[in-house]
């Protein structure tokens, strides 16, 4: 077969229809149009097979690339990797996960073990497991039922998908697993408008107490949450919710699982998103930026607690009887490390929180001017724009219209992206999650 990677743009285009099942999109207008093919990056901006350049504002699609792209030394501590030992998994360890167990954890506080994995759904998968592992072996099967948020995702799997929160990502999938629950989202803005006011942030974690309740303490066995909800639209929590969260949470003695799969690692403005907010998970998932895309990783970190629970010799089935074939290369934890230097030799997650605050200032200008825009919402350089039909009605305009906003955007060399559909309606959030190296001068050009 001739050599695709010459000179031959055409052909790339035609293997890639030809062959290529794309992620999230529907083939059909590939037979009027071409998939973009994307051949060079390097820092925010990218550059397709036929030469034209993007400003990346979503950070390779789905919000990863955290450090920006052709980062030699991520690539170079990789192979020289993978040349020296490019693989082991089960009790024998490597150098490298060693390593960047050691100075993850030192940037989590209360938090002491990290398992690996390779994308977020599977890592969320392994705390589910973890959770009724526990219930199994300490709670005579209680406390396995585990709450997800509405608007919340967890993954893509089908036990992911059975904690998932956005209805369109797991409609024709069913049927999904049990034991999963579903607890309101705490979105003001499209809140329930009784609820609405200054203690929206306390009633919106009540509303979680209240499912509690409903389906009894000693069942629920851990709440699932994402720190800012990401896809299901940019949802900031408000005043006083990760407080009374912690607090229901501890009550009820209930284990707080965070998703941190796009807020860690610098995301919004921290190293982690909790943070923000003055709790302490018991579990802490996170995958997109780990290594930025540099390499296939996500970890599940846990409490000494949690991992003692699985600590018993004398019970054959007593450890965590799971694993991940490729949580065992190498080059995960390596790109991780490299990863990780960058973020802290660099001030990213200081650049983050900076460029997010004059991100949102931009934002609110616009808002300002176009009554279209009914909320702008934003935690450090993950943010989203609200649009509206009237600001009266609060009413969603037509994903058909937030699609026209992103392709205007394309046709200006921006790439920018929007919330999934969720429960018709909630798919009128515009998203924005430019690498941590954004300059204002990014920034501008993006607003
Ligand atoms: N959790 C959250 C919050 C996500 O946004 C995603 C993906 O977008 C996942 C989990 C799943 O991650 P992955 O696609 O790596 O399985």
């Amino acid at each position: 077969m001739d050599d695709l990677r010459s000179n031959d743009p055409e052909g790339v285009i035609a293997a890639d229809k030809a062959h290529v099942w794309h992620h999230l999109i529907q083939h059909k207008p590939f037979e009027t149009i071409d998939p973009r093919i994307i051949v060079e990056g390097k820092g925010m901006r990218v550059w397709d097979i036929r030469g034209r350049e993007y400003l990346d504002a979503v950070s390779g699609g789905v919000w990863t690339v955290n450090v920006g792209y052709g980062r030699e030394r991520i690539a170079d501590a990789v192979r020289d990797q993978l040349v020296k030992m490019c693989y082991f998994a089960g009790a024998s360890g490597t150098v490298a996960g060693a390593e960047f167990a050691e100075r993850l954890i030192s940037k989590m506080p209360g938090l002491s073990r990290v398992y690996y994995a390779n994308s977020g759904s599977e890592a969320n998968e392994k705390a589910f497991k973890m959770v009724r592992a526990i219930s199994h072996k300490h709670h005579g099967g209680k406390k396995g039922k585990i709450l997800y948020r509405d608007r919340d995702y967890h993954g893509t799997t089908i036990g992911a998908l059975s904690a998932g929160g956005q209805q369109e990502r797991n409609a024709r999938f069913g049927p999904f697993a049990p034991g999963f629950i579903e607890v309101p989202h705490c979105l003001e803005y499209q809140a329930q408008p009784e609820l609405a006011g200054p203690d929206y942030g306390v009633k919106a974690a009540e509303a979680i107490e209240a499912v509690i309740l409903r389906e009894g303490p000693d069942e629920i066995g851990a709440l699932c949450l994402e720190p800012v909800t990401a896809g299901g639209g940019c949802i900031v929590p408000p005043t006083g919710y990760w407080e009374k969260v912690q607090e229901i949470c501890r009550k009820y003695d209930i284990l707080l699982h965070i998703d941190e799969v796009v807020c860690g690692l610098g995301r919004t403005g921290t190293w982690f998103g909790y943070q923000q907010f003055g709790v302490e998970p018991d579990i802490v998932t996170m995958a997109k930026g780990v290594a930025s895309g540099y390499a296939a990783i996500s970890t599940c970190v846990t409490t000494e607690a949690v991992f003692d629970a699985f600590k018993d010799a004398d019970d054959p089935l007593g450890h965590f009887r799971d694993i991940s074939t490729f949580g065992g290369c190498a080059s995960g934890p390596v790109a991780a490390l490299e990863n990780m230097k960058i973020i802290e030799e660099e001030g990213l997650c200081e650049n983050s929180a900076a460029m997010g605050e004059y991100l949102l200032e931009g934002f609110r200008k616009l808002e300002a001017k176009h009554e279209a825009i009914g909320e702008v919402r934003g935690l450090g350089l993950f943010a989203g724009i609200e649009l509206v039909e009237s600001r009266e009605s609060r009413k969603p305009l037509t994903e058909k219209l937030v699609g026209r906003v992103q392709a205007e955007a394309l046709a200006d060399d921006v790439m920018i992206g929007a919330a999934n559909r969720s429960v018709p309606g909630y798919n009128n959030v515009l998203l924005f999650a430019p690498a941590l190296i954004a300059t204002r001068d990014d920034i501008d050009r993006i607003v």
